[in-house]
């Protein structure tokens, strides 16, 4: 995901924090950080408190900070065995564009059954999407290509886009399940020692 966002340049100055605040709905770290299950730890003068990364994004540019506060750290699980997590957008230059839409996916695999998964999207609702329903479906299920395009038929079902100068809003649901299916399978190859 880091990867892919921005350039060199960007990627020496940015950092994943600010892509977060930032919160565009387009924004490239945030369906990872949602799908990995980050804790997001926010201070001010007066204490801290810890956020769900799908819960710090209110509105497109908004976040759930309130004055004062600042986001200190972000914590991430450790993986740990039979874990596999993966990001994909579609743009349609190779790099440094907008995210059509974006597909950030997690799962845990133990002995041929999915015991955990996580799903989110970008750039298909005015922020970041959890797909709690995507990943649910997957619980206790062998990871195959058809449980995988299930899920993705429930990433499709939960956007809400909007049609601009990127794309339809057809479009865009059909790359919800098409990218979502791609970053499971991914994802799950990761899990089990794949080159992902
Ligand atoms: C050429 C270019 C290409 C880009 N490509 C991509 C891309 O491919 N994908 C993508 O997702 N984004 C992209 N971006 C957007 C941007 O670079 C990223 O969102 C970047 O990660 C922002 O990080 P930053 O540290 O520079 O944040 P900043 O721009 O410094 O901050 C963003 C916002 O968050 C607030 N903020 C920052 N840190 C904190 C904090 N710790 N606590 C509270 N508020 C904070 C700031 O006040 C500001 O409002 C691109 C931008 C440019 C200019």
């Amino acid at each position: 995901m880091a990867s892919i966002i921005g350039g060199t340049a960007i990627q020496g100055r940015a950092s994943i924090g600010g892509n977060l605040c930032n919160a565009a709905p387009s924004a490239d770290a945030i369906p990872l950080l949602i799908a990995l299950g980050a804790a997001v730890r926010a201070v001010s003068a007066s204490g801290e408190r810890t956020i769900a990364a799908e819960d710090f994004c209110v509105a497109p540019g908004r976040n759930c900070l309130n004055p004062g506060e600042i986001v200190v750290s972000i914590r991430i699980p450790a993986p740990g065995a039979g874990f596999g997590a993966h990001y994909l957008r579609f743009i349609p230059r190779n790099e440094m564009d907008i995210a059509v839409v974006g597909a950030g996916v997690s799962v845990r695999i133990a002995d041929g059954k999915i015991t955990a998964a996580r799903v989110a999207l970008a750039s298909v609702a005015p922020t970041p999407v959890f797909v709690k329903a995507a990943g649910d479906s997957l619980i206790g299920k062998a990871p195959t290509p058809e449980a995988f395009a299930a899920a993705g038929e429930f990433a499709k079902a939960a956007a809400s886009p909007i049609t601009d100068m990127r794309g339809t809003v057809e479009y865009r649901r059909h790359l919800c399940s098409v990218l979502t299916r791609r970053a499971l399978e991914a994802a799950a190859a990761a899990a089990q020692g794949g080159k992902h």
